[in-house]
Formats: structure tokens, sequence, C-alpha cells
């Protein structure tokens, strides 16, 4: 198929087309490579927006559950869903988080909706771009709501947040000590920290855990770009699909007034920068890793250890060779 023929698909909401379009931006191959950035090209004349919602917990602690529920009753109101995942640690049982598909029984069958399972996939760098590029696809396709979710790992959540207009933190209920198991970062990162499994006999400590983060939450330094009350904690049951619509509620509210503060168009450029940034490093550390800069390097190595050289004009040698 032609790039312009897959794009005009794409713009067209095939899924079909879509998920064709991933599997080329996921490609590693250097022809690959030149469609995928031709595509793109293509799909940035007609720009189209979603929003990104990032959600990040543990295994197990309900994020399946969530997307299907939450991704259910978005779609009952009218809205287009797309589920992506960042999983850099995906080399564990051989598979990626949402590789079993059997996870989002419903929402995998609904035709608003769009579900891709990670690439399996090391090297964070390269997962923060096909994730980006993927987010973008998805906008292309005229989804509403593109949601990234990502397991508890490290970085992984930096990348979901600098890739999402709104990021989510699941939590389960727990004791107080568990509060501090919680890095501190990452609830920094947090535009709503949900506790989930608020039912049954988990639905006194899922409350006692929700006024636990709240108080974390207002202990935080307050962020401009948000209004009163936010970052906020809000309990919800993924499993009995309670309190999802007033999280989305809440979430409109703090959407809504970034918008009108000019704050969510902010993030975005914020965003777009920081991504610049990244791919010029990323960039500039794969030529050092080419062969030949590393017998440069080698090289140059030798005479700084020697003393011929000094570090600075070593290095200054090399970057003006790179
Ligand atoms: P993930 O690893 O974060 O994707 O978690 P899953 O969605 O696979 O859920 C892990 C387990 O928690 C499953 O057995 C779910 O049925 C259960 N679970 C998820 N959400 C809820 C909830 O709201 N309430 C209760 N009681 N159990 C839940």
């Amino acid at each position: 198929m032609q790039i312009t023929e897959l794009a005009q698909r794409v713009v067209n909401g095939e899924r079909r087309a879509l998920a064709r379009a991933i599997t080329l931006i996921e490609s590693a191959r250097s022809d690959h490579r030149v469609d995928a950035e031709a595509l793109l090209t293509q799909l940035a004349t007609t720009p189209r927006e979603a929003l990104r919602i990032g959600l990040s917990g543990t295994p197990g602690v309900g994020k399946s559950t969530f997307i299907e529920s939450f991704g259910m009753m978005l779609i009952g109101l009218g809205l287009r869903v797309a589920v992506l995942a960042v999983d850099p640690s995906s080399s564990r049982s051989g598979g990626s988080i949402l590789g079993d598909k059997t996870r989002m029984e419903h929402l995998s069958r609904e035709k608003n909706a769009f579900i891709r399972p990670s690439p399996s996939q090391n090297y964070l760098g390269g997962v923060a771009r096909r994730t980006r590029e993927a987010v973008s696809l998805c906008e292309s396709a005229g989804f509403d709501v593109v949601l990234i979710e990502t397991v508890g790992v490290g970085q992984s959540e930096t990348v979901v947040s600098e890739l999402s207009d709104l990021f989510l933190l699941l939590l389960a209920p727990a004791g107080g000590d568990e509060l501090q198991g919680v890095k501190r970062g990452i609830m920094e990162m947090a535009d709503m920290i949900l506790v989930n499994k608020a039912d049954g006999a988990l639905k006194p400590t899922a409350t006692r855990t929700c006024a636990d983060y709240a108080g974390a939450l207002r202990l935080m330094r307050k962020r401009h770009q948000d209004p009163e009350g936010y970052p906020c904690a809000h309990m919800v049951s993924a499993l009995e699909e309670n309190g999802l619509s007033e999280a989305w509620e809440r979430m409109q509210h703090l959407l809504n007034w970034r918008r009108e503060h000019g704050h969510f168009q902010a993030r975005r450029s914020h965003q777009a920068r920081y991504w610049f940034e990244q791919e010029v490093k990323s960039a500039l550390l794969a030529r050092l890793e080419t062969s030949t800069a590393q017998r440069m390097m080698e090289g140059l190595a030798e005479q700084v250890g020697q003393g011929v050289a000094s570090p600075t004009q070593a290095a200054r040698q090399l970057l003006d060779a790179l």
C-alpha cells in the first residue's frame, strides 16, 4: 500500500490501517523509518486533537479492569477510545501488558475502540518515540480519547506523563505504611490519584487510603496550572463500575479550567519542547554508538590517558567530528 493511501485510510478512521501504520512506526528498519516519517508528515497536515490520558499503577492494581470499564463508559458517551501501552520491561513473562486482550473483553469488541499491545522492547528511548508517534496516529484516526497505560516501573512514568494531558495514578487500598511505598516523584506527576477496589470488604480501607493520599497531596507544592482542590484523590471500583463518572467529571473540570487559563496548550507546548530535546539527545547518543565514533573515542581516550591531549580538547575534537 502506498503511504498516501495508508494516510487516507488512517484519516478515515480505519482501524486496520491504524494498526498497520503503528506497525510501520514501530519498525527499526531504515526503509520503514523513511516511510514512517513520510506518513507522519502527511498526517500532520490534517491535525486532530485527542484527549491524552496517562494511567500508571503497579501490576494487579486493576489497570486493565479500569480501562475496560472507564473505556466502555466513554464509548457510552459517544467517544472513540484508543488504548496504548508503554512497557519498557516487557521482557518479563515474554509479553506486553496489553498482550492479553481478553483482559478487556468488552472494549476489544467495540468498533469505537482500538487497543494496541505494547511491542517487546527494552530501550526506553525507542519506546518513548514509538508511543508518541502512535498517539499522534490515533489522533489522526479521529479518536477522542487516547489512554496510555504503563506499569509502575521507573522511567516509564516520566515518558507517559510527558505524553499526556492528564496523568492518573491508580492505587490499591492499603495500610498506612504503604503510603510511603509510592515514590514522591510519581505522586508529584499525578493529576489525580484513583484508589481502586473501593468495594465490598475493601471499602473501609479504600476510604482511609483515599483520605491519606488526599492529605499527602495537600502537603505538596500547589501547582499554578491547577484550580483549587487539585491534584485530588478519588475512590473508584473498576469492577463494580462505581465512581467512574464522578472521576470523569473531575477530569473534565480540571481540563476545562486549564483550557480557559491557557495551561492546557502551555503543557502541550512544553511537552513538544521536551520531546524535541530528547530526540536531539538520543540522536547524538546514537551517533556516538556508531563504530567510527567508537574507534575515534578509543583513540582519543588513549591520547587522554597518555596525557597527550586534555579531556576537554579531546571531547571537543570528538564532538566536532560527529
Ligand atoms: P492490572 O495488572 O493493573 O491490569 O490489574 P487487573 O485489571 O488485571 O486486575 C487485577 C485483579 O484485581 C483482578 O483479579 C481484578 O478482577 C481485580 N480488580 C480490578 N479492579 C477491581 C475492583 O475495582 N474491585 C475489586 N474488588 N477487584 C478488582
